[in-house]
């Protein structure tokens, strides 16, 4: 018989879960600085990808407590606004070196509920100390403006101060795919800039931010001013309406920001949503390089993000010989349990999502394209897969693949890339191949996305970039610095100079 998958973790977290009677652990809610669990009878499984066994459970949250969080978040906003912004750094700090004495416990989480390699389990957990230690970055963006009036009439004898100010209560609401750093990047400028946070993460896997928030809590962040709520997606219907609640900081499917615009009313609204992120290879690309690199924008993390690259388009006069390279590559990404330290590619998050995948990549074979790797799946194992010669007319072409599939179409040139670019209802991410100056110039100024990346798959590591999408792909940029300005509102105090005698003569304007 095979051996259960057990989640062990330090002592450090004992306060936020008891083990059930069959040694499930059974994780608790923060909030107001107590970890507690939910009165609702309620209990979300947390299963893992490995083997789609039971490794965990959490509450999901009632109405009334999640009420309850909004309402403790709105109450501490003093609390985190008191504090210095300097102060506010060293929790930071502190909680970076907290995160690495833990760092096990981290990766082995990562490594279990959602189902990744170790290397990636490790990347990710460096990427959010990274963050962490960078908020001086981020804290340079909390400065203002001084505008003098002398420039107009109308303002002659005033002068305005602009400064920047938190919003209030922010919601973080975050996706499966990035467990960890996506919320902790919400999280951590949110506080910074004087914010209070009531964070729900997917049910899919919740207990890395969990673990997150024992972090933070030892590391100082006021009691209230963090507050986490576990359960399941209706609890957005009860976070997002809310009037207490000054802005929603919301990454997922376009689906579920589209709804969140719908409910939110009167706040701001930051999103992050779904892509279909091209790669455009050009005959005078190198394609040692371009097939590597789309390889690895394809099938990372199993394919599960929203930056990976989802459609290769390439020139026929070299689609052949790119197409060869591309599954020639994809050997070398081992896949299988992501317990094993050779593997690149785990399992997906769930057999929902592997019978998905198994459905885009039939659909293409249907409508004309040639399998040439992979193209089934195993429980929640798919295998890493090529598709060559994808028609248009295939589901893959324009959906979301958010599964380890190397989908490779054949274009006559770049322009026609750009005009199946701008018929994609995403505008996230893109990357072309190409050595020619002006091409490379060319499709970056004519795509409809936030980015565009020359000669390298799309990444966005720790976030130093700004990163966000257009059209369907949301609203707002992330990144260091960035993502201040998404959680402060500006704030203008105007002086007036004349009892200082630098005022101008009374004019009536019209
Ligand atoms: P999802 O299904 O949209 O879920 C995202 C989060 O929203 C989860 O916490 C989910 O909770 C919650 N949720 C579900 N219904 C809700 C509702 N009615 N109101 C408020 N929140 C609700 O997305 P996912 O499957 O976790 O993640 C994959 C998607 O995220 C992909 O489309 C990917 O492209 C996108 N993504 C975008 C970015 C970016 O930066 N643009 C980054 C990463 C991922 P439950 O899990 O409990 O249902």
């Amino acid at each position: 018989m095979q051996e259960r998958i057990g989640l062990k973790l330090g002592e450090f977290f004992d306060p936020i879960y008891t083990r059930d009677p069959d040694g499930i652990p059974f994780f608790k809610m923060l909030i107001n600085g107590e970890w507690f669990f939910s009165v609702s009878k309620k209990m979300i499984d947390v299963d893992t990808p490995i083997d789609g066994s039971v490794i965990a459970r959490v509450s999901n949250a009632t109405r009334d407590e999640v009420e309850r969080a909004i309402e403790v978040a709105y109450g501490s906003k003093p609390k985190i606004r008191n504090i210095p912004g300097i102060e506010r750094i060293m929790i930071f700090e502190k909680a970076a070196h907290l995160i690495m004495k833990y760092k096990d416990d981290f990766v082995r989480t990562l490594m279990l509920e959602a189902g990744k390699p170790k290397r990636d389990a490790e990347g990710e957990v460096r990427a959010t100390v990274d963050r962490l230690m960078l908020t001086m970055e981020e804290a340079r963006k909390i400065f203002g403006e001084y505008i003098p009036g002398d420039w107009s009439d109308d303002t002659t004898g005033k002068i305005a101060l602009v400064i920047r100010e938190p919003v209030g209560v922010v919601v973080a609401i975050s996706p499966f795919n990035y467990p960890l750093y996506i919320a902790s990047a919400k999280i951590i400028p949110a506080l910074l800039a004087g914010n209070t946070v009531v964070s729900k993460q997917s049910s899919e896997d919740p207990i890395t931010l969990l673990l997150f928030a024992r972090i933070l809590e030892e590391a100082g962040i006021p009691p209230g001013t963090l507050n986490m709520v576990t359960g399941s997606g209706e609890l957005g219907d009860y976070l997002v309406p809310n009037e207490k609640v000054a802005a929603i900081n919301f990454t997922g499917s376009t689906n579920v920001g589209r709804r969140i615009a719908k409910t939110a009313g009167l706040k701001k609204l930051h999103l992050e949503l779904g892509g279909k992120g091209m790669a455009i290879v050009l005959e005078d690309a190198d394609l040692d390089l371009a097939a590597k690199r789309c390889v690895e924008g394809s099938l990372k993390n199993a394919g599960q993000r929203c930056d990976a690259i989802s459609a290769v388009m390439v020139v026929e006069s070299v689609a052949d010989e790119f197409a060869r390279k591309v599954v020639d590559e994809v050997r070398n990404w081992k896949h299988g349990d992501p317990r094993d330290p050779s593997v690149k590619v785990g399992p997906v998050i769930n057999l929902v999502a592997a019978q998905r995948i198994q459905g885009l990549v039939d659909d293409a074979k249907e409508k004309g394209a040639r399998l040439l790797a992979g193209g089934s799946h195993k429980d929640c194992y798919f295998v890493p897969s090529v598709i060559y010669d994808v028609p248009l007319v295939a589901r893959i072409a324009w959906e979301e693949t958010f599964g380890p599939v190397v989908t490779i179409m054949k274009i006559k040139s770049e322009d026609e890339a750009i005009e199946i670019g701008k018929k994609s209802r995403y505008g996230l991410d893109s990357c072309i191949f190409t050595n020619n100056f002006y091409k490379m110039w060319k499709v970056a100024k004519r795509l409809e996305t936030g980015e565009v990346t020359i000669n390298d798959l799309p990444r966005h590591g720790v976030g130093y970039f700004p990163f966000g999408g257009s059209k369907e792909s949301g609203i707002g940029r992330e990144g260091i610095g960035y993502s201040i300005e998404e959680m402060t509102q500006l704030k203008t105090i105007i002086f007036n100079l004349e009892p200082a005698g630098l005022g101008k003569a009374k004019k009536v304007y019209l």
